[in-house]
């Protein structure tokens, strides 16, 4: 990934680079509105912006875009902040467009000066029917012609908080007549009395996205201001209120948003299912938030490698949320010790080993790494938990596990034999009998038998137990929000597979938040954040590839 070819960002970058632009600086901003948990999508664009400064030696502002009070909050600035630095970003800043509150109304002020903005008494019924149609001109009304005197008196009031909401609003006085419906005399200000979440009852009126983003990059002297291609639209509306205010000239790109399949990716439909119940909250792991996937037990690096390998696209897409299971397998598998679990267990029982011995067998914690990344110990017993699915009563050909007269490894220990199984009245196998060949103890194995199978066990005096929990997809479809009718109709009602009690070695009980471990042939997992030392709680991160190789 190291060798891939310039991105169409990265290709600006150097071209104003080489043209000295600038001076050469670049300074990319992350803008989230505070109002949702960020999700994988917002992770595709803080890559892509503190990526694109830290390759050209640049700094990246983390700012804020509180202009909008009524929908945010402070636990998801917080939020914000954990997970960018999660991520293993650092910003140069940590701003708010609220700050700018006070130059952002100045900046108004000059416009309505110059002539380029008025106050208008319409309601926005009026205003959009005013605004004409894609191939009709607009309609003037008599607010437009009012002085800028009537203006500048106006505006003040409105600031002074002597109108409801929605009485008046802000326009920039531009082209009715403009092909671009963003030029058609947009709307700068809107009156609400509502409380900020850092300015309190100081506003009761607030900018709009497209008066306070530009201004907002421009006070901060941002080079490059990278958005969604939704707003390739809005860039004429953006340049121009830069050039009427003179400002420092930043620049606006888009690049397609990431869409993930099998899942949603608007903040407005996750915080549906959070407050609907359909999952536990934000950082449930299934959601597709950066605190979800966190829980789930994916990594930074994983995701980081996620969206270097979609790449930045000039045409909207989707991706297979398989990829992104990939890039933290490939991780997990080079990272994640190896430990076992048994989570659908049957009895095994050595008929031929003492009863009363424990044996410590050895194994390597990651294969993967040289030397085994050390090891650990684990007891042995002649009674040892194995997966239910590994024993057959009646095996068919090639069924290399467990059933009467077949032969299997225990991962690390001895080979066995499968001489019988015990029914309970309901003819469920309870107990299966196996003997021990004594010199085939892996490490020192001399007994010439070769086994296709191996298979994993937890010794059953020894055992620990935890609840695991399994995840499929939060979706039954590709794209949801595609669909007829509403997405939550599409929710997977199996996405969640609780088991109660799996047995797990006894080191796992040392398990630490964060960490990846591989269950063997089970999967990866991490340690939930509900865990208690009383009780342990392990959610699958993902599953292995494909089931055991030896
Ligand atoms: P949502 O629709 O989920 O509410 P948003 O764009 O309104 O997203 P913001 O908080 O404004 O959310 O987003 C902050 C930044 O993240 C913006 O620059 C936005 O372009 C970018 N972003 C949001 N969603 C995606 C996505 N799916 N892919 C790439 N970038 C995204
Ligand atoms: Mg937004
Ligand atoms: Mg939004």
């Amino acid at each position: 990934s190291e060798e891939r070819s310039l991105n169409f960002l990265e290709e600006i970058v150097e071209e104003d680079i080489r043209n000295g632009k600038n001076g050469g600086r670049v300074l990319t901003r992350f803008p989230p509105e505070p109002n949702g948990y960020l999700h994988i999508g917002h992770a595709k664009s803080i890559c892509l912006n503190f990526g694109l400064a830290l390759k050209y030696n640049g700094q990246t502002n983390l700012r804020f875009d509180d202009t909008n009070p009524a929908k945010e909050e402070v636990e998801y600035v917080d939020s914000i902040k954990t997970d960018v630095k999660w991520l293993g970003f650092e910003w140069a800043n940590e701003l708010y467009a609220s700050d700018y509150f006070d130059r952002i109304y100045n900046f108004a002020v000059t416009l309505i000066k110059k002539g380029l903005a008025y106050v208008d008494d319409s309601s926005p019924e009026e205003i959009s029917a005013q605004k004409g149609t894609p191939t009709e001109p607009g309609t003037p009304n008599a607010y437009r012609s009012r002085t800028i005197e009537e203006n500048l008196l106006l505006f003040e009031e409105m600031k002074a908080g002597k109108y409801p909401d929605g009485a008046k609003v802000l326009r920039a006085k531009i082209d009715l007549a403009s092909p671009n419906m963003h030029l058609r005399d947009p709307l700068m200000y809107r009156i609400k009395h509502t409380h900020h979440h850092r300015t309190g009852n100081d506003w009761c009126i607030y900018p709009m996205y497209d008066f306070a983003h530009g201004e907002s990059d421009a006070i901060e002297e941002i080079t490059h201001s990278i958005c969604t291609l939704e707003f390739i639209p809005h860039r004429p509306l953006y340049e121009w209120f830069i050039e009427q205010l003179e400002l420092f000239p930043s620049k606006q790109y888009e690049f397609a948003r990431l869409n993930m399949t099998y899942t949603v990716m608007s903040k407005r439909k996750l915080l549906q299912l959070v407050e609907e119940g359909h999952v536990e909250d934000w950082d449930d792991p299934r959601m597709p938030t950066i605190s979800g996937l966190r829980r789930r037990g994916y990594t930074p690096h994983s995701i980081r490698e996620f969206c270097e390998r979609i790449g930045v696209a000039k045409r909207e897409n989707m991706i297979d949320v398989s990829l992104l299971e990939f890039c933290i397998r490939e991780d997990l598998n080079k990272t994640a010790w190896r430990r076992m679990a048994v989570l659908d267990p049957i009895k095994l029982v050595l008929t031929d080993y003492p009863a009363d011995k424990t044996e410590i067998m050895f194994g390597e914690n990651n294969p993967e790494v040289e030397g085994g990344d050390g090891g650990r110990e684990f007891p042995f017993s002649n009674e040892l938990w194995i997966e239910r699915e590994d024993f057959m009563e009646e095996p068919p050909k090639k069924f290399f596990r467990l059933g009467v007269g077949l032969m299997v490894r225990l991962k690390n220990a001895y080979i066995v034999k499968c001489e019988s199984f015990v029914k309970d009245a309901n003819g469920n196998v309870t107990e299966i009998h196996c003997t021990h060949i004594a010199n085939s103890k892996s490490g020192g194995d001399t007994s010439g038998i070769n086994v296709k199978g191996t298979i994993h066990w937890v010794s059953v005096p020894h055992a620990k137990t935890a609840e695991v929990r399994l995840y499929d997809r939060l979706f039954q479809v590709e794209d949801p929000s595609n669909e007829d009718g509403d997405f939550k109709d599409y929710l997977n009602p199996n996405s969640l597979h609780v088991i109660k009690t799996a047995y797990i070695e006894p080191e796992l009980a040392k398990a630490e938040l964060g960490v990846g471990y591989q269950f063997m042939r089970k999967g990866y997992f991490t340690l939930d954040k509900h865990s208690t030392a009383d009780k342990l709680v392990f959610n699958r991160t993902v599953t292995l590839k494909d089931g055991w190789v030896k």
